[in-house]
């Protein structure tokens, strides 16, 4: 059959228009409505998709009756990347996301097909801040044609959408504190906001900073924290937060950072930020004569406009576990006794689930959501805990749960209207507390060095029935509706959508999806790789996609009790994968969970008292080398790397700077001694666990074997 040309162009704009139009809801300017719009369908325009953070998605073309045909339409290998946690955006057919290094990309969201690269080089503004911290990042922003990124070294970059190039760049703290940004910045009404992390790094004060979207241009800043009284308060709000303070608070901080859960309420024009955990965590040495520590542990109600303080509600107050309140704040509206009432959904890592009245910050209803050791319920008539005696470990050792992961963390925690349920990526495990011992009068952080004023080790308690759960919560009764317990621990965040589905990706490499009312599990596959960030999803042109990155990252990552899931460092390939119900991409697969083995030199001779004064100077390398040096994703395993085997090459590497381009931060004021104690440090805890790794190793050869046997029947 032959058309015309004219014909053809008809048949093309009608088919266009048929599968397009039909049911897609997509914006044309992206502003606060669009970002505002549930409805839309085409796009996932905000960290949470929209202003509410629901990480809800009205696209139902993908559901439980045929997620089962899930497949791989395109993916992108990123083999430079290392612990991918970040929420991608989907705006007008481009997929932007930020990975390892503050890189981001646009890629065409239909082909996969790279549209731009932008690279803050970040290797060239860290300086020391490389050595407490973290390559990783949780998001991006999108607003009126630009993206916005805030860099680990504290820069607040706006970035034209189409381009990818630099419209203006702001720096946010002090490039000489031990602060970092790790955290998605918050765009509302012309204005964009940012954060940072570092509580455990120093004496930190936390604040929030809002600058112009348009200009970059400082707005308005809000501290959580108040500072030394004798210099003034800002405003009204630290005076009254003072009163909650004793002591010489100021000289360690407060702490309080922000460095996630921002949300804006676009119904009511107000701002909520999380705050976070005290600087130290033990208040005997923060605030010794007690006292709730204002505005830690908060969600803070702010004008978004000029950052004056509104309401407050403490989730713990006087904190002294670690138990910051800067997990999601999710908007929702929900019939409580007949009545439509505008809450906030909050989940943060003490273990309380709290429904929050947003209109006035009062406490609607708190329900633990898992064993909390450290508090028996929230009174309702103050709104506070109810603490368990001993559990501020008084006068002795006390085992706590949750630990500090928390009971829920960073990754995401989603809720889908249409079945009223909350889904919490959950952790549960214990620690011990103490501080005996501890020199709580004299003790002081020290910029870069940090601490947190407190000793911890196993809980006698432990091990729980199972280290996580993926748990769909009803937050009107307050209470659990179903759970999914999982053998691993620090899975991904979660997605609902209207497909009455629920997905998440785990740390052991499996994405799920389960069925949004029961839990059960409707889809797998494996990806080959540890899974921390969410997934999202959107549609063009009639198909609905889901998209995620792969790669395991996040605090947990860098070691010690994570070594068991095989994430070596830089031996599997970060992936930013895109499935659909058509899709047929071939991707390779990735080689298996792999365990370095300790190297044992028999010609080294170990001096233990080296080695002892070697795990001393090893505080400087755990926040990246993980703790009791087992390698986790993000740095090598010290153990198995041949590199602390020769004192030239170790010197060069660890205080010259040799691998600087690897990341790996130089320690320039680092002597011959110390790193003569650190090598004997290395050679002793690779010795010592060598026996451990065989017995692993045969353990699950062993496990193979019988899998293989049963199969084989
Ligand atoms: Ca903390």
């Amino acid at each position: 059959m032959k058309f015309s040309s004219k014909t053809l162009s008809l048949v093309i704009t009608l088919s266009l228009l048929l599968s397009c139009c039909a049911e897609e809801v997509q914006p044309t300017i992206y502003n606060d409505e669009a970002i505002s719009n549930e409805d839309q369908t085409s796009d996932w325009l905000a960290y949470g998709r929209t202003h509410n953070e629901r990480r809800f998605s009205p696209v139902d073309d993908i559901n439980v009756n045929n997620v089962a045909d899930l497949k791989v339409d395109w993916f992108m290998d990123l083999p430079n990347d290392v612990g991918l946690v970040s929420t991608p955006l989907v705006v007008n057919g481009v997929l932007y996301f930020t990975g390892t290094m503050n890189i981001i990309r646009a890629v065409n969201a239909v082909t996969g097909k790279l549209i731009w690269e932008f690279d803050p080089e970040v290797g060239k503004h860290i300086g020391n801040k490389r050595q407490i911290g973290w390559a990783h990042n949780r998001g991006i922003s999108f607003y009126e044609g630009k993206l916005f990124t805030a860099t680990w070294d504290g820069r607040l970059i706006a970035i034209d959408a189409k381009t990818g190039s630099e419209l203006w760049t702001v720096v946010t703290f002090d490039p000489k504190r031990s602060l970092y940004i790790t955290g998605a910045p918050k765009v509302f009404k012309g204005k964009v906001l940012i954060g940072n992390g570092g509580t455990e790094n120093g004496p930190t004060r936390g604040f929030v900073t809002a600058y112009d979207a348009e200009t970059g241009a400082e707005i308005w800043k809000f501290y959580i924290v108040p500072g030394n009284p004798a210099a003034g308060f800002e405003n009204e709000a630290m005076e009254m937060a003072a009163k909650t303070w004793t002591g010489e608070w100021w000289k360690h901080g407060g702490g309080g950072n922000a460095w996630h859960g921002f949300t804006y309420d676009a119904d009511l024009d107000v701002l909520y930020i999380g705050t976070g955990n005290g600087s130290p965590w033990n208040r005997k040495i923060r605030s010794p004569e007690g006292g709730d520590n204002l505005f830690l542990c908060s969600i803070v109600a702010l004008n978004p406009h000029t950052g004056e303080y509104l309401w407050h509600y403490q989730t713990t107050p006087g904190e002294s576990w670690d138990y910051n309140s800067n997990m999601d704040i999710i908007l929702a509206d929900l019939m409580i006794d007949g009545e439509e009432v505008k809450v906030i959904l909050h989940a943060p890592k003490n273990g309380f689930f709290y429904v929050i009245n947003r209109k006035t910050g009062k406490l609607i209803s708190a329900e633990p959501f898992v064993e909390t050791t450290w508090a028996s319920h929230i009174d309702m008539k103050t709104g506070k805990p109810v603490e368990i005696e001993g559990a501020r470990y008084e006068n002795s050792p006390f085992d706590i749960t949750p630990n500090p992961w928390g009971a829920h963390n960073w990754h995401a925690m989603s809720y889908n209207p249409q079945t009223g349920l909350a889904y919490i990526p959950t952790l549960h495990q214990a620690v011990n507390f103490s501080d005996e011992g501890i020199d709580l009068e004299n003790w002081q952080a020290v910029e870069f060095s940090g601490g947190i004023g407190v000793r911890m080790s196993g809980a006698e308690s432990e091990p729980r029935k199972y280290p996580a759960s993926l748990q769909a919560w009803d937050p009107v009764k307050q209470e659990l509706a179903w759970s999914v317990p999982q053998d691993v621990f620090w899975n991904g965040g979660t997605l609902t959508t209207a497909g009455n589905l629920v997905f998440q990706g785990r740390s052991d490499g499996k994405l799920l999806s389960y069925h949004a009312k029961t839990g059960e599990v409707v889809w797998t596959y494996d990806v080959g790789l540890g899974i921390s960030a969410p997934p999202i999803t959107y549609k063009i042109k009639g198909k609905q996609y889901l998209s995620i990155l792969v790669g395991f990252g996040g605090g947990y990552s860098r070691g010690g009790p994570s070594y068991s899931l095989g994430w070596a460092y830089r031996k599997h390939m970060n992936r930013l994968i895109t499935f659909s119900l058509d899709g047929n991409a071939d991707m390779p697969a990735l080689p298996p969970p792999f365990f370095p083995k300790p190297l044992v030199d028999s010609n080294f001779m170990i001096d233990d008292a080296l080695a002892l004064e070697g795990a001393k100077e090893y505080g400087k390398c755990r926040n990246c080398h993980g703790g009791g040096m087992y390698g986790g994703s993000m740095a090598p395993d010290l153990r198995a790397s041949l590199i602390p085997l020769v004192k030239e090459t170790f010197a060069a590497v660890v205080r010259d700077g040799a691998r600087n381009q690897m990341g790996m931060p130089s320690f320039p004021d680092i002597n011959d001694d110390q790193l003569e104690a650190l090598r004997h440090f290395i050679r002793k805890g690779a010795k010592q666990t060598l026996p451990q790794y065989e017995h692993m190793i045969k353990n699950m050869a062993t496990k193979e074997k019988s899998k293989t046997g049963t199969l084989g029947h």
